[in-house]
């Protein structure tokens, strides 16, 4: 890039469309790491003393959240960050991934737990994706597979852990998305736990059950997130799985597309909804209501008899 940081005027690293500034590297490395501590502290994320599960794919969101979450909180006595690995057994997109992050652990001087859907569910999902090919011939959606039980699994181990929070590297278009996602689905109960500190007093028994979670880089867009983890030298791919595919794809294409016409869009669809989240949470306290039940199977709290991950997995 031949243009010149708007701040500095050294060479600039990104050309920010969306506040029409130009940054160099030292001043974009900067203001990523203001921009993810300032989410925090606006969101009142962090108390002092919190034990922290970081959700940790070794992907370039994940590394990087655990990188600033350790400078920041390293040296506040009683803050503790655990990062916890969840193996999918997706061959070609997490080998390489979680050898990245037990290797920047090992560095960072981070406790590192690695957890595995084999364990848990007695199947990788490379063998979920064969198995469910076999029996309907398509594969619809097996993103919704992999992310409900990879929730699952965070919020279960961070409850086992003892921890206060669970961070996760979600960035803007990640928000901006699933914002889209919920629109699309009409699930008022869904939107009321979202929003930057993830709400489950719907019922007053679930707030024991579910580890609040954090994103403390909701507002920082991907392509950003990417170049900060270059820059960085961090090592990681672009986020690349074989099975992504489905409406979440679609949503998020369409999304881009908007962004390039647009500059700042994602920002603005996920102002809106977090307007909107006060709302939906009042909606889900008086119109859907849910009755607290423990899982039949797995003895997790469910809406249903049977859980979804259950009702997926097992
Ligand atoms: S893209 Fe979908 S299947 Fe692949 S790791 Fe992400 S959630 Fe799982
Ligand atoms: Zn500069
Ligand atoms: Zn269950």
């Amino acid at each position: 890039m031949k243009e010149k940081c708007t701040k500095c005027g050294k060479p600039a690293v990104i050309h920010r469309r969306y506040e029409g500034s130009y940054v160099c590297k030292k001043h974009f490395i900067h203001s990523i790491e203001r921009k993810a501590k300032l989410t925090m502290r606006n969101h009142k994320m962090v108390n002092k003393g919190d034990r922290i599960v970081v959700g940790l794919s070794g992907g370039k969101d994940s590394v990087s959240l655990l990188y600033i979450l350790n400078k920041t909180f390293s040296h506040v006595p009683g803050t503790k960050l655990i990062a916890v690995s969840i193996d999918e057994g997706i061959e070609k997109a997490r080998t390489k991934q979680i050898e990245l992050a037990k290797k920047w652990c090992r560095e960072w001087g981070v406790e590192h737990k690695i957890y595995s859907f084999k364990n848990e569910y007695g199947k990788t999902m490379d063998q979920k994706v064969k198995e469910l090919k076999k029996k309907h011939g398509t594969l619809k959606e097996p993103c919704t597979y992999c992310g409900v039980g990879r929730r699952y699994m965070l919020n279960k181990i961070a409850r086992e852990l003892k921890t206060d929070k669970l961070a996760v590297g979600h960035n803007l278009d990640d928000e901006a998305q699933a914002a889209m996602m919920n629109y699309i689905r009409g699930d008022i109960a869904r939107a009321s736990r979202m929003g930057a500190v993830t709400d489950f007093s719907l019922s007053e028994d679930w707030g024991s059950l579910f580890i609040p979670r954090i994103k403390p880089f909701r507002a920082i867009p991907e392509e950003e997130v990417e170049l900060y983890a270059k820059l960085m030298n961090f090592g990681t791919d672009k986020k690349w799985c074989p099975y992504k595919s489905g409406v979440r794809k679609d949503v998020l294409i369409f999304l881009n597309d908007l962004d390039k016409k647009y500059p700042g869009v994602k920002f603005s669809i996920l102002e809106t909804f977090d307007k909107l989240v006060p709302q939906f949470r009042k909606l889900a306290k008086t119109g859907v209501k849910q009755k607290l039940i423990r899982c039949k199977k797995c003895g997790e709290p469910s809406a249903q008899e049977i859980c979804k991950t259950c009702e997926l997995w097992r």
